[in-house]
């Protein structure tokens, strides 16, 4: 590690938009501590970065839980450097209509996403008030604005952006930035296994998503990656509780 290497934890880093925002990081040239539930799980996003000339390590953690989170955050801290980049981006959906959802699925929903960023962002900040430098990106999402059958993961979502606002308060003062991304139709698995569990082809449901989103296309992971990659930037230092919302198109 060059002495002023910056280090990024990106949670949920496996796949999806988390594995794209890692090799993006990466590629900027951080550190990145590429974080999921099975560390071996992990092993193609660092592949993929070594293979590039850059820097990570896998590390198997659950975000929603306590003592995961702080030897993770230990172990990167050792064997990375201490971490000033934050991406929370790990994520579930549990999706059912109001009347049909189990309340395992409300609470497993709100501990991936509200308690995991939570978690993640306490054991991480003490490292970027010392620098006096940090970035936190919280994934929100376009549902956090509603969407029907999915009442805990647009609770989730729209917590997130408060979350995230009052992160930008407390933290300001020590230089450290927090920003949501809120993207819409990503094309990832996640968005895979909603088209399998609505009895949808991928393709059909991508082309008819595409058909409501102004730009003409379903998004794509670098498409979030490009934008954490900005809030993440040294000059990004005076964008701080914003939530921009990557969806191809306006949304409010
Ligand atoms: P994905 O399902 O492909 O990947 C999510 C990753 O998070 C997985 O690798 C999973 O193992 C990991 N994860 C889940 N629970 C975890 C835990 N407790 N601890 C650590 N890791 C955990 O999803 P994706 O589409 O890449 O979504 C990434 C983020 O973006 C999520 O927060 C999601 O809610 C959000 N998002 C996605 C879309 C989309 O259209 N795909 C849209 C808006 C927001």
């Amino acid at each position: 590690m060059t002495n002023n290497q910056r280090t990024a934890i990106v949670t949920g880093a496996a796949r999806g938009i988390g594995a794209a925002v890692a090799k993006r990081l990466a590629a900027d040239g951080l550190a990145v501590a590429v974080l999921d539930l099975d560390e071996a799980a992990c092993t193609a996003t660092v592949e993929a970065i070594t293979a590039a000339g850059g820097q990570a390590l896998a590390v198997g953690a659950d975000v929603s839980d306590e003592a995961s989170v702080s030897a993770a955050v230990e172990r990167v801290t050792a064997e990375l450097g201490s971490p000033t980049v934050l991406i929370n981006n790990a994520g579930i959906t549990r999706d059912n209509l109001l009347f049909k959802m189990p309340v395992e699925d409300w609470d497993a929903v709100m501990a991936v996403h509200l308690r995991g960023a939570f978690l993640m962002s306490r054991a991480v900040q003490g490292f970027m008030r010392e620098a006096g430098f940090g970035r936190i990106v919280n994934l929100s999402s376009t549902s956090a604005l509603g969407n029907r059958g999915q009442v805990n993961y647009a609770a989730a979502k729209a917590g997130m952006q408060g979350f995230t606002k009052t992160l930008a308060f407390e933290l300001g003062k020590f230089g450290v930035t927090a920003n949501a991304i809120a993207p819409g139709f990503i094309e990832t698995e996640m968005t895979a296994a909603t088209a399998e569990r609505v009895g949808a082809d991928f393709d059909d449901f991508k082309a008819m998503a595409a058909a409501q989103i102004p730009v003409n296309r379903v998004g794509q992971p670098d498409d979030i990656a490009h934008t954490a990659s900005f809030l993440a930037s040294e000059g990004a230092g005076f964008v701080s509780g914003q939530v921009i919302y990557v969806a191809g198109g306006p949304k409010d």
